[in-house]
């Protein structure tokens, strides 16, 4: 391994601290197959040592006496510095993970909204009094911090899945450590200094890189890891579940998808076709929401699927950083590997390729897959019923409603469904009858750090974004307080 390689060390109660066992692996730059830094390589001590430092952070007066307003100005004063820094940790996941630097552009712009939606709720978050059914007793509840959260996060994107959960964890009140996906270490790194340059005391968010299989693992099994909260495949989270349920933590599951992308007769067929292709193409498929499964009306089927697959083969494929790019690599060697074989098994299934289907040459080494779709498929092929984390569309006629609403959920997963169609009454009934946390109706992939997202069915447990998941970041006391001074009356009685 090159010596001449930056290195990253953890981040761990505010000082960058060499790995325990010493190890490093490489990171590569998908658009060019070259290695491009090295991360330490965590094992169960690192993460110990960052746990530690983290409920160590958690008892410490600094953070637990910070008054819940001044935490939410600490909040804002971190987003602000993430806008000053937006250029650099855009860069640097585009390096990392192949994402386009102009869609990274628009996440930094948006990143920070999420930490000054959730500062306005750190002076906001509180309990209540509750009916006693007594004059002599007053009873109240408490909505304290959890302690130290675990948060373990995929490559596709990056800082954004991890603001989504460190944001209403800090205005909560409870520290946290982080370990990013192996293939995208870099952006979280640069991120965590700007923490105590915001004011955070050191300890409260610590950063512990390395492989799923050792650092991971050893965050899921601490025994002061008081929360877990995990985006990634079902198949991880799965594991993570059963691993915390033995212990009893909570945990919060963001997982894969397989989102049917629904068009009816009687819609606006050019912004359909944009909405697909915007669902599928955008990161190179790479996005949990995708819309993978397409259902075309019987009367717009031709109509659209010309449309899709006219734009998908013009995608300008090459350089995630040039402006005029609209398709990067795909974030790994394997993954692409993962891509290809899909693509295989959709045409030995009997599936045919109208566009796409190969790799592109763009003249540089990276992971480039070009834009694919499928047409002939059956919603019961593996390419339509598993998680493909590509640019591969799969395209099905349907003649009626009822027909493509078994259809669309006709899947293990239950993540995200789009719906295009200018019958209002139709849109509402199909939002109500579809198995997703979320449902766009002539549009895709909106989003806010307002509203809640979550998984059904095997997609996830829990909730992200919106005021609901603060309650995912605390736990719930009930204090009851005898007001009567007057000695016990029958000790074998409840509550005389
Ligand atoms: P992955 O499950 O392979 O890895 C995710 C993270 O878990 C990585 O940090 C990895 O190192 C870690 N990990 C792996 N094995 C572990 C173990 N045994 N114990 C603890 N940690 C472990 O997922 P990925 O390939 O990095 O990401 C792609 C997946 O993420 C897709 O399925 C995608 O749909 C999903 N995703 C979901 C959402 C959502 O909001 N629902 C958002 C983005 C991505």
């Amino acid at each position: 391994m090159s010596t001449e390689l930056p290195r990253y060390e953890h981040y761990i109660a505010g000082e960058w601290v060499a790995p325990a066992e010493g190890g490093y692996f490489a990171s590569t730059n998908p658009t060019t197959a070259q290695p491009w830094y090295e991360a330490a390589r965590g094992t169960e001590a690192d993460v110990d040592r960052a746990v530690r430092a983290a409920r160590a952070a958690f008892e410490a007066a600094s953070w637990r006496d910070l008054s819940q307003t001044a935490r939410g100005r600490l909040l804002r004063r971190l987003g602000d510095l993430i806008t000053e820094n937006a250029e650099d940790l855009a860069r640097t996941e585009t390096l990392d993970n192949g994402k386009l630097l102009r869609e990274m552009r628009s996440q930094l712009a948006g990143i920070p909204e999420y930490f000054y939606y959730y500062a306005g709720y750190a002076d906001k978050i509180h309990g209540e009094v509750i009916p006693a059914n007594s004059t002599k007793l007053l009873n109240y509840t408490q909505r304290e911090p959890v302690g130290v959260v675990g948060a373990i996060t995929p490559w596709n994107s990056p800082l954004m899945l991890t603001t989504a959960k460190i944001a209403p964890a800090l205005a909560a009140g409870n520290t946290v450590v982080i370990k990013p996906s192996e293939h995208t270490s870099a952006s979280v790194l640069k991120l965590v200094p700007l923490f105590e340059q915001a004011g955070f005391p050191p300890g409260v968010v610590n950063v512990v890189t390395g492989f799923g299989a050792d650092a991971g693992n050893a965050l899921v099994e601490h025994p002061q890891v008081a929360k877990l909260s995990f985006t990634g495949s079902t198949a991880t989270g799965s594991r993570i579940a059963a691993a915390c349920g033995s212990r009893f933590v909570p945990v919060t599951l963001e997982l894969g998808g397989k989102s049917p992308n629904i068009v009816f007769d009687d819609a606006d067929t050019d912004s359909a076709a944009m909405g697909i292709v915007a669902g599928i193409f955008a990161a190179a498929g790479q996005t949990c929401i995708a819309g993978s499964r397409v259902f075309l009306q019987r009367g717009v089927y031709d109509e659209v699927l010309e449309k899709v697959s006219a734009r998908a083969a013009t995608i300008k494929i090459g350089d995630p950083l040039e402006p005029e790019t609209e398709l990067g690599p795909v974030a790994f060697g394997d993954q692409r590997d993962k891509i290809e074989e899909y693509v295989r098994i959709g045409r030995e299934e009997g599936g045919r390729v109208l566009t796409g289907g190969e790799r592109p040459d763009v003249g540089l080494d990276g992971y480039f897959y070009s834009p694919t779709v499928f047409v002939d498929t059956d919603n019961g092929m593996r390419v339509c019923q598993e998680e493909i984390f590509g640019p591969v569309l799969t395209v099905m006629p349907f003649d009626t409603e009822e027909e493509v609403v078994a259809l669309a959920n006709d899947t293990t997963y239950g993540l995200a469904a789009g719906v295009w169609t200018r019958d209002l009454a139709r849109a509402h009934r199909l939002a109500s009858v579809l198995e997703a946390g979320t449902v766009w109706v002539n549009t895709y992939r909106a989003m806010s750090p307002m509203s809640p997202r979550s998984g059904f069915k095997q997609s996830g447990v829990g909730i992200e974004h919106g005021t609901e998941v603060l309650r995912e970041y605390t736990r719930l006391k009930s204090v009851w307080i005898n007001t009567d001074e007057s000695p016990a009356r029958d000790p074998f009685v409840l509550g005389s």
